[in-house]
């Protein structure tokens, strides 16, 4: 039988219209690329948001067509998320820290119609415009003043001027709630990367999650401020989250480093964040130095790589609460988050690193097994591991124009790559990516605990470990180690500080030092990289 009740599709531009009508005056604040920070509100986003719509759809855009950005966090990004997803086409945010090669691959594989890119990309845009086959127009995020002093013969086009000539009101579609709103690549560690289309229905749907009181716990009278990129999954939801329920917006624009983040983070009064640990490390050990409090954070969101139990002291040093949580793009990216349950009482120092490691458990919409070779679920008892399989309304079921659509995925379940293990209670760890873990003597090794028990020698700032091939046990575990300035622990005094910590047999075999350690794109440590330069043959 059918319901009684209203059909009313989810559609991201009414998340945008909610925070208007009823969040007008809430501030959105940006660092911008021209340099000075910008304050508007809601209210005038929204009119903003429609001057937009209104351009694109004069420039004979079709229905799904697709929108690409170049761009870091700020309120015109936030302007065309909004306008790009809510007149029907797909918001297709590109990393601009990849190679020029891999934005080239990624803009044209998403056929991009028009393309926006930050006044400080025109450059890096010159580069590689011959090779785009298929943009029609590039929008630069900026007003007149700021353009590149030749913009009139290049064809590129102004932001601001582009706005200044559209009406304020624009006459938003009804769409079908499973069409698609934006697209996102994954950073292709293995292959070229793949194109996650996210519909208007699990953006809406996964951003009511993130603003659960487990997750972020968002509210009207949060200041968040998203540091993880709008470019990397969305910045994990957020600039829906906080609009949905009429938070004051924070975006930190292009500067990302300790002090220019907690500048900006003590005087918005900012409550809430999130991002990947390195940029942490950064801020954490810069605010240190410094002697410098937090202000009002409350809380900070910290997923994408594996958080360590140190970060989590050193949060909790100042008084800020940390929430672990997993994701990835082809999740939306939100599916564990590592909150206490009631009655789990004060823990011992030792159990509180213990939880801190986990990334915690199911939010209500994902759905986890955790299976060995066989496909057989293994114990949920918190040792034995198996490959992670989730399901859920904001799960891929297939990638953007690939061998495996959508239809033939349909809503099976989707394998992360993830090697873990659930405990009793459902919290659980990932002990690493199924490509990273290491095989020693038909045992698994998990990297991710080396590297944190590295972190919390005082000496170190980074760590990465990986398998070194081994004839005799296939894989031994490698520590590859950045050391804090004026700081020289050797060889001996790290692997000693394994100990009693884990069993002999993980403890590494031993340690390379070097300056700094190659990441991706994200801030992640990439492992194919440094296997390939300290990997192969011992020292
Ligand atoms: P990519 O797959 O391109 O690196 P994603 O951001 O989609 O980009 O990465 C998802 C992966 O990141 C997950 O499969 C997992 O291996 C890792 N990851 C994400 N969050 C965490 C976390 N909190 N702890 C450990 N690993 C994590």
């Amino acid at each position: 039988m059918r319901s009684t009740m209203m059909d009313v599709p989810l559609l991201v531009s009414s998340v945008l219209r909610h925070a208007a009508q009823y969040h007008g005056e809430t501030e959105v604040v940006s660092r911008t690329v021209e340099g000075p920070i910008h304050r508007t509100t809601y209210a005038e986003t929204w009119r903003r948001t429609q001057r937009l719509a209104n351009a694109l759809a004069g420039r004979g855009l079709h229905i799904g067509d697709r929108v690409g950005t170049l761009a870091w966090n700020g309120y015109r990004h936030l302007e065309i998320y909004y306008a790009a997803a809510g007149a029907g086409y797909v918001c297709h945010t590109v990393n601009p820290r990849l190679f020029p090669e891999q934005i080239v691959f990624i803009i044209n594989h998403a056929a991009d119609k028009v393309l926006f890119i930050e006044p400080s990309f025109v450059d890096l845009l010159q580069t590689i415009s011959d090779k785009l086959t298929t943009v029609e127009a590039v929008v630069v995020m900026t007003d007149a003043a700021h353009m590149p002093v030749s913009w009139t013969l290049s064809g590129l086009l102004c932001y601001e001027a582009l706005l200044a000539e559209q009406p304020e009101q624009f006459e938003w579609p009804v769409l079908d709630e499973n069409e698609a709103a934006g697209l996102c690549y994954t950073s292709g560690t293995t292959g070229d990367p793949k194109g996650v289309l996210y519909s208007h229905r699990s953006m809406v749907l996964h951003a009511i999650a993130v603003c659960l009181p487990d997750v972020f716990a968002l509210s009207a009278c949060s200041t968040v401020m998203p540091v993880v990129p709008m470019f990397h999954v969305n910045a994990w939801g957020l600039p829906y989250a906080a609009a949905m329920v009429g938070a004051k917006l924070v975006l930190p624009g292009p500067k990302l480093d300790g002090a220019s983040l907690h500048e900006l983070m003590t005087a918005e009064d900012v409550t809430v964040t999130a991002g990947v640990p390195t940029i942490w490390m950064g801020l954490l050990d810069w605010v240190e130095a410094q002697g410098q409090t937090f202000g009002r954070l409350q809380r900070v969101g910290v997923g994408g790589s594996a958080c360590p139990p140190v970060m989590f002291q050193r949060f909790r040093d100042q008084g800020v609460d940390v929430v672990h949580a997993w994701g990835m793009t082809e999740t939306s990216p939100v599916g564990l988050v590592n909150r206490p349950k009631a009655g789990d009482g004060a823990r011992s120092a030792v159990d509180e690193a213990a939880f801190s490691a986990k990334q915690g458990r199911p939010i209500f919409g994902m759905e986890f097994r955790v299976v060995d070779a066989a496909g057989n679920e293994v114990p949920h008892d918190g040792v034995a591991s198996g490959l992670m399989l989730v399901r859920g309304p904001w799960v891929a079921a297939g990638y953007y124009n690939a061998e495996r659509g959508v239809d033939d995925a349909g809503s099976s379940w989707f394998e992360t790559g993830d090697v873990v293990n659930m405990d009793s209670r459902g919290y659980v760890q990932i002990v690493d990516r199924s490509k990273d873990v290491i095989k020693s003597g038909g045992e698994w090794i998990s990297s991710i605990d080396l590297e944190n028990i590295a972190l919390s020698h005082p000496s170190i700032q980074e760590a990465a470990v990986v398998g070194r091939p081994d004839e005799r046990w296939t894989e031994r575990p490698l520590l590859v180690v950045v050391r804090r300035p004026n700081s020289n622990a050797n060889e001996d005094e790290l692997l000693a500080h394994y100990e009693g910590k884990v069993a002999r047999w993980w403890v590494p075999d031993s340690v390379v030092f070097v300056e700094e350690l190659p990441r991706t794109a994200t801030g992640k440590l990439l492992k194919t990289r440094i296997r390939e330069l300290y990997g192969p043959e011992p020292r």
